[in-house]
């Protein structure tokens, strides 16, 4: 027993060396949706996304890793909806960007978040780089439309309460959309059937968006239920993760709050997976369908795609403060 004190000062030194990082989705949910992503495609695009899945899938998680270097970087991954309205926000909020900014100044939408509109900017990108028949663009804007379309489908990424900081519930984020999916997406059901044509991908993109708001009440109301019948020594345990010692929720918490969220978490992920595939095919087809194995062959991947970040955060981080 006379350890115990000991323990927690050194779990809290850890803590506070190795700080809890801010990941979307997790890396790990990311690089799942996009890797599934790829068996929802149509036969013309399935041989080539499948012979780089792990590309595909390793670099789901680019626009988080650059998030606090890069400026602008960190608003196209959420929007604040609720900052607009809280009731209605999606009937004040126009869908098409150029209304907004008039609406609301250019500054107001990049500060709230402007992930909707970003979706349909990678698309842009997407599209562009299948006319070229530019391979490493493809799989990089593949890469990370998937990871974009992943955060518009999380409900905290739909809310400037993004990790419960307003109402006391610090660290529901992280909770959604990394422990729950590390600990039962595979259980989940994947089979999605096939990507369909998406004709009007920015309604598509704030589909999503409403998606993942109306969410929002369960998120929030199901995490505090439960927190006021449990003590924080069953809420909570410390885990090692990787060389880092965290404070978790434990297992049972989040297997009652999984299980008082009623399949939500494989929903949204499903929605996900789905979408991206929709996205990368709606891509191909407004490209004119190029043929996928013959560029597979032609064209050197460009390897300063393989981006490389510094493994330690700077001292100046860019964007929201971590969750
Ligand atoms: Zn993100």
């Amino acid at each position: 027993m006379k350890l115990i004190p000991k323990i927690t000062l050194i779990a809290c030194l850890l803590l506070t060396l190795f700080p809890k990082s801010n990941k979307a989705w997790g890396f790990y949910a990311h690089q799942q949706i996009n890797r599934l992503a790829v068996f929802c495609l149509p036969q013309e695009m399935f041989g080539f996304y499948k012979s780089h899945i792990d590309f595909i899938s390793e670099h789901a998680v680019d626009p988080d890793k650059r998030r606090y270097l890069v400026e602008g970087e960190g608003v196209k991954h959420f929007i604040d909806i609720d900052y607009y309205e809280k009731a209605l926000p999606f009937d004040t909020i126009p869908r098409l960007y150029h209304e907004a900014v008039i609406k609301f100044s250019k500054d107001t939408l990049h500060t709230y978040g402007i992930v909707p509109w970003n979706i349909q900017w990678m698309l842009k990108s997407l599209t562009q780089a299948f006319l070229e028949k530019n391979k490493a663009n493809i799989l990089k804007y593949s890469a990370e439309i998937g990871h974009y379309i992943g955060d518009a489908h999380v409900p905290l990424h739909a809310t400037s309460n993004y990790n419960g900081q307003q109402t006391n519930q610090h660290g529901i984020h992280g909770f959604f959309e990394s422990r729950l999916p590390e600990l039962f997406s595979n259980q989940y059901d994947f089979f999605l059937g096939q990507a369909t044509y998406i004709a009007k991908p920015n309604d598509a993109a704030w589909e999503a968006v409403e998606g993942s708001f109306s969410c929002l009440d369960s998120v929030f109301w199901f995490e505090r239920y439960l927190h006021e019948n449990y003590l924080d020594q069953a809420k909570y345990v410390m885990e090692w993760k990787g060389s880092t010692l965290q404070k978790m929720y434990s297992k049972e918490f989040s297997e009652a709050y999984h299980l008082k969220l009623q399949g939500m978490v494989e929903r949204r992920m499903q929605a996900a997976t789905i979408c991206i595939a929709s996205f990368w095919y709606t891509a191909w087809v407004n490209a004119g369908q190029p043929n996928l194995l013959d560029l597979s062959v032609s064209v050197p991947l460009d390897s300063s795609l393989f981006e490389k970040f510094p493994t330690i955060l700077p001292t100046t981080i860019i964007g929201r403060p971590e969750y």
